[in-house]
């Protein structure tokens, strides 16, 4: 869900043999499968137009309370990791499952109908940095089970109202669109093929977890998310397996109201919308405040259901997030008024405590009405 790992020094290391730290998981692995809104009672489409559905706020901010150190990351398993592991936060559905599992029953508790995987950087491109590439497909899987875990609970303690896991797909630390060699602007780091298969694996991993939604979000690179929503649809041709609904959040960087790739919001929206998404929205880089002109934007251009989860403000001088859960809140409810609203949470800086005032703020009112489309222009 955060872009700090665009700042984040990464390690790399190799392959671990000491499966002692496995044994934690079994736990998870026996739990019951409930899984799949085709087996609940109502689709998440079917909630959709009857409320506001609150998605969590930021799995990072969370992580940092716990002050883990280096050994706290590595855990019994990666004891012996050639190098440093800390801030890799994926790693934490396998080495601490218990601490994100608690982060996503702090977001349940305060009323979030949709909970995201621990999966923003689990790609073979972006595990590359700490050389656990050979993880990913496992750090996919055990994220949605931690996260299926926590909903289940949640949606079993008051099955009125269903708790969903979207599973977290993230931007990647490489680009399609722009050279990282500004001295070669045709140079790319890495292929539409590469990014392809690496979200590929990712989403097998995160459908054999458990998750219902596919969300692929912080969008900066148009062109990445479409190897993803490729990747996505191409795997359930070939297996066969039902679509799950793709939601796509985009990331707006500066004031023009660009993508760092340099797409207008519109822009962006028609490039995605062939993915016929359950919804397309904004998070992270900008607060609720500055968010607010895109959003109204959107809901007037987009067809489909709309999301917002805005960052706790502009983050300060040492990159802390200073906004509180009722600035936010308030900001917030006007949308929700003007009826712009489908889905909405926070991103960078939010807490439960932000959860819980946004959601309490948009419950009074109505969700946003999907706009009737002429199909025979
Ligand atoms: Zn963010």
């Amino acid at each position: 869900m955060e872009a700090s790992f665009i700042r984040n020094k990464m390690y790399p290391l190799p392959g671990c043999k000491n499966k002692t730290g496995l044994k934690n998981l079994f736990n998870l692995k026996k739990t019951p499968p409930t899984r799949r809104i085709n087996n609940m009672k109502k689709s998440i489409q079917e909630n959709l137009a009857e409320r506001i559905l609150i998605i969590d706020g930021a799995m990072g901010t969370m992580i940092q309370r716990h002050k883990l150190e280096e050994a706290d990351y590595r855990g019994e398993r990666f004891k012996d990791w050639h190098t440093d592991v800390k801030g890799n936060n994926d790693l934490l559905s396998i080495t601490q499952p218990d601490i994100i599992i608690g982060i996503h029953k702090l977001y349940l508790e305060a009323g979030a109908d949709i909970i995201e995987t621990n999966t923003f950087s689990s790609t073979v491109i972006a595990q590359a940095d700490y050389d656990m590439q050979s993880l990913a497909y496992e750090l996919n899987v055990e994220s949605a089970r931690c996260a299926r875990l926590a909903a289940d609970e949640y949606t079993a303690k008051n099955p009125s109202k269903q708790r969903f896991v979207a599973g977290a797909i993230g931007p990647l630390n490489k680009t399609l669109s722009l050279s990282p060699d500004v001295n070669n602007p045709g140079f790319r780091a890495v292929t539409f093929d590469e990014v392809a298969a690496a979200y590929t694996e990712q989403i097998k991993g995160l459908i054999e977890g458990g998750v219902d939604i596919l969300l692929i979000e912080t969008i900066f690179d148009t062109l990445n998310a479409k190897a993803a929503i490729y990747a996505a649809k191409k795997f359930f041709r070939e297996t066969g397996k039902p679509e799950l609904p793709i939601m796509i959040s985009g990331t707006i960087t500066d004031a023009s109201g660009r993508t760092l790739s340099g797409q207008t919001l519109e822009a962006f929206y028609v490039s995605v919308m062939h993915a016929n998404p359950l919804s397309v929205g904004l998070n992270c880089a900008l607060g609720a405040a500055e968010m607010r002109p895109h959003i109204e934007e959107l809901s007037q251009i987009c067809s489909c259901f709309t999301s917002a989860y805005p960052n706790a403000g502009l983050p300060n001088a040492f990159g802390e997030y200073d906004e509180q859960p009722h600035e936010t809140a308030h900001i917030i409810e006007e949308w929700a008024a003007n009826g712009w609203l489908n889905i909405v949470g926070g991103c960078c800086g939010t807490t439960p405590d932000h959860i819980k005032h946004i959601a309490d703020e948009v419950a009074k009112f109505k969700p946003r009405a999907l706009p009737f489309v002429e199909k025979n222009i």
